[in-house]
Order: C-alpha cells, then sequence, then structure tokens
C-alpha cells in the first residue's frame, strides 16, 4: 500500500512539473517561478509575509480603528497591506486577476491563525460583505465571499462537527458605492451610509438556530467605514467580530 502510494505521489508529482513546463507558475508577489511543490507563494516570499499578528493582540489597532465607527467585539487582518509593492499584487491577483484559489488559500491561513490565537473561539457564522448586486455581476465573484469560505475552511468546526456556515443572504447591498478610492475617509463614510440592509426573517432564524456571534469579513481593511456600515445595522440582533485579510496602515 505505502509503495502504491508512492507510485501515485509520484505520478501526481511527475504530471505537476509537466504542468509547471507549459504553464508556468509564478509567486504572486515576486514573479519567480514556483518550484513544484510550491503553491501561490514562494518560499522566500512565504517567510517573509508581514504578518499582523491581530490574532492574538487585544485592542490591536484594527479594532481601535473600528471601535471609533462601531461596537464591534474583535477584529483580526493578515497581513499589513500597501496598495504598491509585494505584497499588495495578493490582494491585485485575487481580486482583479480572478485567482480565486489564491484567496481561499489567504482566507484559511487566517482562519488557521485565528483558531492559534484563541480570540475568536465563539463565531457561530461568517458573513462576507456583500457587493452590489451590479458590481458582482460586473466582476463575477465576490471577492468577501472566497475569503469567507477560506476563513470557514481554517477556524475550527462547530461542536456538531459542521464547519462554520457562510450566510450570503442575511445582508444586502442596497446602494451602489463603487467608486469609494478617491474620497476623503469622511466622504467615505457619508456614502457608505444606509449602503447595507438586514433581513430581518434571516436575522430571527438565524437567531433561533442559536447564532449569535457573527464573523463579517471583508478582503481589505482601509478606514472601516464599509465594515462598520454594514457592522451597525446587524448589531440590532448579534455579536459583531471583523475579519479582512489586508490591513492598511
Ligand atoms: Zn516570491
Amino acid at each position: 500500500m505505502g509503495c502504491w502510494n508512492e507510485i501515485v505521489r509520484g505520478t501526481r508529482y511527475s504530471f505537476k512539473a509537466l504542468g509547471d513546463l507549459f504553464f508556468p507558475r509564478r509567486c504572486a508577489v515576486c514573479e519567480t517561478l514556483l518550484a513544484c511543490e510550491e503553491v501561490n507563494i514562494c518560499e522566500d516570499c512565504r517567510g517573509d509575509i508581514p504578518y499582523t499578528w491581530f490574532w492574538s493582540w487585544p485592542e490591536n489597532p484594527a479594532e481601535e480603528r473600528m471601535w471609533t465607527k462601531a461596537g464591534i467585539e474583535s477584529a483580526a487582518s493578515l497581513f499589513f497591506y500597501r496598495y504598491t509593492g509585494g505584497y499588495g499584487h495578493i490582494l491585485h491577483k485575487f481580486k482583479y486577476g480572478c485567482n480565486i484559489p489564491l484567496g481561499m488559500a489567504m482566507g484559511r491561513d487566517l482562519g488557521e491563525k485565528m483558531v492559534q490565537g484563541g480570540r475568536f473561539k465563539d463565531i457561530d457564522a461568517i458573513v462576507p460583505i456583500p457587493l452590489h448586486w451590479r458590481r458582482q455581476w460586473h466582476r463575477g465573484f465576490n471577492q468577501a465571499e472566497i475569503v469567507s469560505r477560506g476563513v470557514a475552511g481554517g477556524l475550527e468546526p462547530l461542536p456538531d462537527g459542521r464547519i462554520i456556515p457562510v450566510i450570503r443572504n442575511l445582508v444586502k447591498r442596497v446602494k451602489n458605492t463603487s467608486t469609494q478610492t478617491r474620497l476623503t475617509g469622511k466622504e467615505k463614510a457619508e456614502n457608505v451610509k444606509n449602503a447595507f440592509r438586514v433581513e430581518k426573517k434571516v436575522a430571527l432564524q438565524l437567531l433561533s438556530k442559536g447564532i449569535n456571534h457573527i464573523l463579517l469579513v471583508d478582503d481589505v481593511l482601509t478606514s472601516g467605514s464599509t465594515l462598520a456600515a454594514c457592522a451597525t445595522p446587524l448589531m440590532q440582533y448579534f455579536r459583531i467580530s471583523v475579519a479582512t485579510i489586508g490591513f492598511v496602515e
């Protein structure tokens, strides 16, 4: 049996090597060719990821930023994010280059770290920040949902063994706030105000199923305005924590 496993593994490796020969895979950060056993990011870049360690840091900068806008419980981001330079490529490739496996892997990494940190023990469900339908239609997917699925896979399963559910029908984005990048912090906050609507019926159903603590997930935490605008109406029903891949300093 062991021998058979070796053969299967060897064959798989050969196919992968052959695939790499025709469709070379590159590191999402530094663009060098990946070795056969490397996934998404090369070993050197993986060793240098500017992790935030927020998952084991009470009153971390993400929480302090969020608390000025909404009374959430806890917040964690995976790494410090800059729009330019190597590690910025990760989110860019995921979001605009449709590299879904990369987004999933980053989410999973974050989920696993949140378990290690021990500060997010009683999360009952994950809610991705929704996109306005027109924007989602245009992009083809909601990046926050992909990250959410990754995080769910990284977090510990519920006591009954099920993976933590990702809930998509609880919040709707009713206002299209597509061009946020050029606005100032104050303008952004004003722009996203009332952008989200909670489906009361779904909220009550979830409460009746014992869902109390929701992890709100997005790709990046910048000013925190969008997350706060989504968290605020949800906080009428649930305790809210926040998780993102990137944290903009
Ligand atoms: Zn690299």
